[in-house]
C-alpha cells in the first residue's frame, strides 16, 4: 500500500491500535496479577514447590480458558446484536428510504454541514452505498470496531498465558524459601514494564499508569498471601 505523503506532517493517532493494546495488555496483567496471587497464597502456606507448580499451573490453564470463553461470549453477543442492527437498517432502508435519507442528512448537518450540503452528501452517499453509510455514521459501526469474537477469544487467552508464564517460571526455578518475596517482585517488575509499554503506545501517562497498577498489584498479593499464611497456620 502506497504510504500517505500526509503522515510526513501529522502526528500518529492510536485510537486504531486500541483495542487489540487494550485485551493484550489486559490479559496479561490479569495472567500476572491472579497466577501470581495464587502463588504467593500457596506460597505463604508453607506448600512444597510441587504444590507450588501445580496451583501455578491450574492457575494459567484456568485463567486463560475462562478469560477466551468469557471474551468469546461478550464479543459474540455483540456481533448478535450488530448483525441484528444491520438487518433492521437495510429493512427500513427497503420500507422508507425517504426518511433514512433526511435521518442521514440530519446528522451530517449536526456534524457542522449546511443543510444543503448535508442532503447532498446524503444523497450522494446513499447513491453510492446506502447500507454502507447508515452503518457506519447512524449505528457507527465500522471497521475498526467491528467484533470478530474468535480473534478476541485467542488473543485474550494468548495474553493471559503470556502473562500467566511468568509466575509459573518462577514457581519452577526460584528457591521455595522466600518465594512469596520472589512471587511479588517478579510480578511488580513485570505489572509496571506492561503498564508503562500500554501508557506509552497509547500515548498516554506513564507514571501514572505505573504507580496504578503497582498499587493494586500489591493489594491484590498481600491479601492472597494473608489468606494463605492464615490458611498455612491453621493446617
Ligand atoms: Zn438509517
Amino acid at each position: 500500500m502506497s504510504k500517505d505523503p500526509l503522515d510526513d506532517y501529522l502526528l500518529p493517532h492510536y485510537i486504531h491500535k486500541s483495542n487489540w493494546l487494550r485485551a493484550a495488555v489486559l490479559g496479561a496483567n490479569d495472567g500476572i496479577l491472579s497466577t501470581a496471587s495464587i502463588a504467593v497464597g500457596v506460597a505463604a502456606a508453607g506448600s512444597t514447590r510441587g504444590a507450588l507448580i501445580l496451583a501455578a499451573l491450574a492457575g494459567l490453564v484456568a485463567g486463560a480458558l475462562s478469560m477466551a470463553a468469557g471474551e468469546y461470549v461478550s464479543v459474540s453477543s455483540q456481533t448478535d446484536i450488530e448483525k441484528a442492527d444491520i438487518k433492521r437498517e437495510q429493512q427500513e432502508l427497503e420500507e422508507m428510504p425517504d426518511l433514512e435519507l433526511q435521518r442521514l442528512a440530519q446528522i451530517y448537518e449536526s456534524r457542522g454541514l449546511k443543510k444543503e450540503t448535508a442532503m447532498q452528501v446524503a444523497r450522494e452517499l446513499t447513491a453510492h452505498d446506502a447500507l454502507g453509510a447508515h452503518v457506519r455514521d447512524e449505528l457507527g459501526i465500522n471497521e475498526v470496531s467491528q467484533a470478530r469474537p474468535l480473534q478476541a477469544a485467542l488473543a485474550s487467552g494468548a495474553s493471559f498465558t503470556a502473562g500467566a508464564v511468568l509466575p509459573l517460571g518462577v514457581s519452577v526455578f526460584m528457591p521455595v524459601e522466600g518465594m512469596v518475596y520472589y512471587q511479588y517482585g517478579f510480578a511488580i517488575f513485570f505489572l509496571a514494564l506492561l503498564g508503562a509499554m500500554a501508557a506509552r503506545a497509547g500515548g498516554a501517562g506513564i507514571t501514572k499508569a505505573v504507580v496504578r497498577i503497582t498499587f493494586w498489584g500489591t493489594a491484590a498479593m498481600a491479601l492472597t498471601a494473608l489468606v494463605g499464611h492464615l490458611f498455612g497456620v491453621n493446617v
